[in-house]
């Protein structure tokens, strides 16, 4: 076997062990005589993961009673409508921070919906940034206010939380369970599964359960996140597999500890910064407050030499280090799961790199 250091930003690595498990018992889970992914979604074995999945989550948030754990299909894109569809009444408005891409991605559905109040706009800006809870020009009595926590694209990352008298919610597709915070502070928190959580095709919501009455009464039931909570995300045939996959995710945090992680994430982020910073050859696209734990961005002075800086280093085995296509430059996704000896691998590559092209 030869695994590759994957810098990708979603699909992204997985822990190792988790891919082992899931190769050992697939053929035959727990004795079952069939896999996971063939056995019924309201059967035995099913259920017992299902509900370890949720366990796990609220164990690891230290969820309070008032909040909801819900698995629902469609990615963090198909949030994007569901949040004002179920929480935006007719005439009320919704205040969102533009910190880039995925800030904006979540704006231009709301907009398709109802008011929406841009609270602080910094999303075109380089180097780039999120706001400053300072800057927010909240909307008296909005509905909620909604944050991106980590912009995966550009790399910058909320650090702390606005305290906000509305709702406050967050698309944290990309630093979800990277880090220990205060969740019932929210309102709503949803991340797609596959940057940090597990395969791509799921969205992890984490909900207040007041807030699901909001919702209009001809609003589809698949729609409502009244309907999920109610069901315990079985009204329909749930993703099953990755909800498995993601509970043995879940279980790999608690083994490893979520403020370990944390440590760990810094740490490798720190590298990666310090050897940014240490030469005049790359320079981070990032403010420095802002620099996201999990997505390290960043350029080569000679923005020419940034194609050969990305192929050289997928021949040594450092794959998927190109910036997403709409910003360029080289981008370096290391979440949860991403090893340690593969920033060392990293960081060794870049000084090679510029004491050959320098
Ligand atoms: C990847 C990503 C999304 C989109 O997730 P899908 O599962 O592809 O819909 C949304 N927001 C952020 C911050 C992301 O990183």
């Amino acid at each position: 076997m030869s695994r590759v250091f994957n810098f990708s930003a979603g699909p992204a690595t997985l822990p190792l062990e988790v891919i082992e498990e899931i190769q050992r018992d697939l053929p035959d889970y727990a004795g079952s005589g069939m896999s996971i992914m063939e056995s019924s979604h309201r059967g035995k074995e099913y259920s017992a993961v299902h509900d370890e999945a949720v366990a796990n989550t609220k164990e690891l948030l230290q969820l309070d009673d008032d909040h909801a754990v819900l698995f629902m299909q469609g990615g963090a894109s198909t949030q994007f409508p569901l949040i004002p569809m179920n929480l935006l009444g007719a005439g009320q408005t919704a205040d969102y921070t533009n910190s880039g891409t995925w800030a904006g991605k979540a704006i231009k559905e709301a907009k398709l919906l109802g008011n929406v109040n841009i609270a602080a706009d910094c999303g075109k800006e380089i180097p780039t940034r999120v706001p400053t809870e300072s800057e927010l020009q909240l909307t008296p009595g909005a509905a909620y206010l909604h944050i991106t926590s980590n912009e995966t694209i550009s790399g910058a990352q909320w650090k702390s939380f606005p305290k906000t008298e509305a709702p406050l919610v967050a698309d944290m597709s990309s630093d979800m369970l990277s880090r220990p915070f205060d969740a019932n502070q929210f309102g709503l928190i949803y991340a797609g599964a596959q940057k940090n959580l597990g395969p791509a095709g799921m969205a992890l919501v984490v909900i207040r359960k007041d807030l699901a009455d909001r919702a209009p009464e001809n609003l589809p039931s698949i729609f409502k996140y009244k309907t999920h909570i109610e069901a315990n995300s079985l009204y329909n045939t749930c993703p099953c597999f990755t909800i498995y996959t993601y509970m043995l995710v879940t279980r790999w945090i608690k083994k490893m500890g979520l403020n370990a992680l944390y440590q760990q994430n810094i740490d490798k982020a720190g590298k990666l910064y310090a050897a940014i910073d240490g030469s005049d050859f790359y320079k981070g696209t990032a403010v420095q407050e802002c620099r996201s734990d999990m997505n390290v961005t960043w350029r080569l002075t000679n923005e020419d030499l940034e194609s050969k800086f990305i192929a050289d280093a997928a021949e040594q085995g450092l794959k998927g280090l190109k910036g997403h296509r709409s910003v360029g430059g080289v981008r370096a996704s290391i979440y949860n799961a991403f090893p340690t000896a593969g920033i060392d691998a990293l960081v060794s590559f870049m000084q090679e790199f510029e004491r050959a092209n320098g």
